[in-house]
Order: structure tokens, then sequence, then C-alpha cells
């Protein structure tokens, strides 16, 4: 027998035997003295959640032990019985490779995509000891991105499930552009288009090389170094062949829209989600409401760029004009969209922000007028739906993922408790950062 074929019989010597399958099955028990299965339900008391290996296969009433479960040797009791416990978060906005800081004029001419990706990998710890289990990465250095997402699925690193766009899609010169430099020293990466033929082929590109999801900037932006406004620079045309391209492709589509122009062209166009919608208005309102999409707010972002318009060096002169602007009005926006009953998902921009504080939001979002309940459905189930992974996380349910928190208060009460999670589980993996 050849080394090769003798190997081989190991290997199916293994998978017959019914003794190697039950000892790779990793059971833990968790004891929960008050659980929130799914936000939009109440909150039960004394209650046991069963997990095998990454996923949930039972949520019973009591303080059960592996005698109560017949399938069940063995399993290990993790005590949750002083704590809440409830679905792990979900920010529905980030940029998990890049933090806004002084150094940044710099980094965008000396980083490589590898270098982006292994500042990710501190950045992605934060964000989950934070208790977010899964994030929507809406624009990054592609190639950095792709590798942290993974990277963290198999398991080499610690991090939140990442769902990533590439590059983002703008036209050049826009938002979504690196601008500022001399002619040369940036050269535009492929999520930069102009004209629906050139868009469809950018969208195309992003999806070729592993995109989950489809980000674009329908208006000019705060960050974006230059004095353009933040009204709508992709035409409509062009909007609509990013949406149908993306839309026929399996691909949900973010824009990134300030401008009342920009958020009403996207919501035409049939984005499914709008983030910051800062200057929305009663026509914005109609289409929301008509379209089904979400409003992502981050009003976090807002607050924080107005704060780093008045740090010196930080910002540039259009940066920080923009920032002062807009920054503030953006917690008046989601006040206007929860009240007339637009859906609303959770999401930071944290990048903007550092990474790790994304709870802040959490806080912001009671703020705007929001009440506790909503905040949470707007961080777990809404956020799951718009990105599409209700089947896997933003509820406590057998068959899903074990993306497990807990919080020493109750959020409900006091949504606060929540921007120090004291225990966060994420593919049933235990989280010690
Ligand atoms: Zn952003």
């Amino acid at each position: 027998m050849t080394s090769f074929k003798a190997a081989l019989a190991v290997i199916a010597f293994f998978m017959v035997t019914p003794f190697a399958a039950l000892a790779a099955d990793n059971y833990r028990i968790i004891h929960a003295g008050s659980l929130l299965t799914d936000a939009r339900e109440d909150v039960k008391t004394e209650q046991t959640i069963l997990i095998k290996n990454d996923a949930i296969v039972a949520v019973r009433d009591g303080y059960l032990t592996a005698a109560d479960f017949d399938s069940v040797d063995e399993a290990a009791i993790i005590d949750l019985k002083d704590k809440f416990v409830m679905p792990g978060m979900i920010d529905s906005h980030t940029h998990i490779t890049w933090e806004l800081d002084k150094a940044n004029i710099i980094d965008e001419v000396t980083q490589t995509q590898a270098d982006t990706a292994i500042r990710g990998v501190a950045f992605a710890q934060k964000v989950l000891a934070a208790g977010f289990t899964t994030v929507r990465n809406v624009g990054a250095p592609r190639d950095g991105i792709f590798a942290l997402r993974d990277g963290i699925a198999k398991g080499y690193v610690d991090g939140p499930r990442i769902l990533a766009a590439g590059y983002t899609i703008s036209p050049l010169g826009g938002h979504g552009d690196t601008n500022g430099y001399r002619e040369g020293v940036i050269e535009p990466n492929s999520g930069i288009c102009n004209g629906a033929d050139d868009c469809r082929r950018a969208v195309r590109q992003q999806i070729k090389f592993g995109a989950d999801v489809i980000k674009f900037v329908a208006t000019g932006g705060v960050l974006s170094n230059i004095a353009a406004g933040t009204g709508q620079q992709f035409t409509d045309e062009e909007q609509k062949a990013i949406v149908e391209t993306a839309h026929a492709m399996g691909r949900k589509v973010a824009a990134h829209a300030h401008g009342t122009d920009g958020i009403n062209a996207a919501l035409r166009a049939g984005v499914d989600s709008i983030e910051h919608g800062t200057y929305l208005d009663k026509e914005s309102i109609k289409l929301f409401k008509k379209s089904g999409a979400y409003h992502v707010p981050t009003v976090l972002a807002g607050i924080t760029a107005a704060e780093m318009a008045e740090v010196p060096g930080v910002l540039s002169s259009a940066q920080a004009e923009k920032a002062r602007r807009v920054g503030p009005i953006i917690m008046a926006a989601l006040s206007k969209s929860y009240k007339a009953g637009v859906k609303i998902a959770f999401g930071t921009d944290s990048g903007v922000s550092r990474h790790g504080i994304n709870g802040r939001e959490l806080e912001l979002m009671v703020e705007a007028g929001m009440p506790e309940q909503a905040v949470l459905i707007a961080a777990t189930v809404n956020a799951a739906d718009l990105l599409g992974v209700s089947d896997q996380t933003g509820v406590l349910r057998e068959g899903l993922s074990a993306d497990i928190i807990a919080a020493d208060g109750n959020p409900l009460e006091n949504i606060s408790t929540l921007l120090k999670p004291s225990f966060v589980m994420a593919r049933g993996q235990i989280f010690k950062p």
C-alpha cells in the first residue's frame, strides 16, 4: 500500500467510526437568568440553551443539564443565571479595516491591502468584544476585507461574521474615490465608474472577486476630501443600472445618501437600504414605505465627524465644513423616519468612530426617540433581515448559529448596559478579549 492509500484508509476508518463522530461534537449548556430569544417577544426567566458545536440545538424552560437531553452525554455548563442573555448584535454599517485618525493621509499612500487586513484583525476583535457577532462592511480595499472575512469564517482569527462589499461603487472624483492627491499618486480602483454600462461593470467586478453586498454612493459625503457638497452624484440612470445588476446577481444594495435628491433617486432605483439618510423628506418616507427599504441612520458617525472637525490635523477644510453641517442633523433624520414607521436597521459607520464603541449608537437611538425594545429589534432581527441572514442569526432558536451575548443589567430598562457585554459567544466559540 502506498503511503497515500494508507492515509486514505486512515481517514476512511475515522469517517465510519461512530465513536470518532461522537467525540467530535462539543456540547455546551447556558443557564440564562433572563433570556430574550427574539427582540420582538417577551423576556423569559430561568432558561436553558443547548449548543452543539457552532449551533443552537434547543431552548428550554428551567435549568436543565446533559442528563435531561437524550442525545447528550456531557456538556459544560455556562452559568449566566445573574445575566441578561440575548442574540449577538449586528452592525449593518462598518469599515472594519480602517479607522479615522491623523495618519490617514499617509496611510493612503503607504498601506498595502495586506496591511489593511492585519489592522482589521485587531479592529474585528474589538467589535466582537463589544457584542457584535455580525457586521456588514460597506466599503474597503477589496482584497484586504475579503481576506479578513474569510480568515474569520475559517477560524484563523477571532471576529464577527462579516458580509463585505469590496470597493464602494462611486463616480470618478465622487465620495467613494480617493481625492486630494497629485495625479498618478492614487490609481482609481475597480469600484470607480462613469455611465450606466461602466457601473454595471464595476458591480460585476466586485461580485466576481467575492462581494456579498453592493455599496454605492448616491450622493456626496462628509469625509471625501473634495468640496463637492452632499447632493446627488450618480445620475438616476447610473443608480438604476447599479441596483439592477446587483439584484440580478443576487446581491442586496446599500446606498450612501445625505442629500434629499440622492436619497429619493436611490429609493426609486430600488435599493435595499439608505445609509445615513440625513436630509430625508416626506417624499423619501413615502418611497421608503413603498419599497420596504431600511434606514440605517449611523448617528454616531455624524456626531464623531462633527467632533473631529474641531480636532486640528484630522479633517481637511473641505471635510470639516461638511462635517459641521451634516453631523448634527442625522439624529433628527432618525427621529423622523422612526416616527413615520420606516424600518430601521442598526448601523454605526464604525471606522469613522472608534471600533469597539459601536454600542454608543444604541444610546443615541434611544436619545432620538426610539423605545429600547425597538432599538434591540433594529440591532438584531431587522439587521439580520436587511443582511439576508435571518436563517443564521438575529434570534436564538434551534438550528441557528450560537451567536449569544450577555449583559449585567436589563437593556430594555437601561440600554447602556450593552456597552460592556459580560459574555460573548460567536458561532459557538466563547470570545475572551
Ligand atoms: Zn460608511
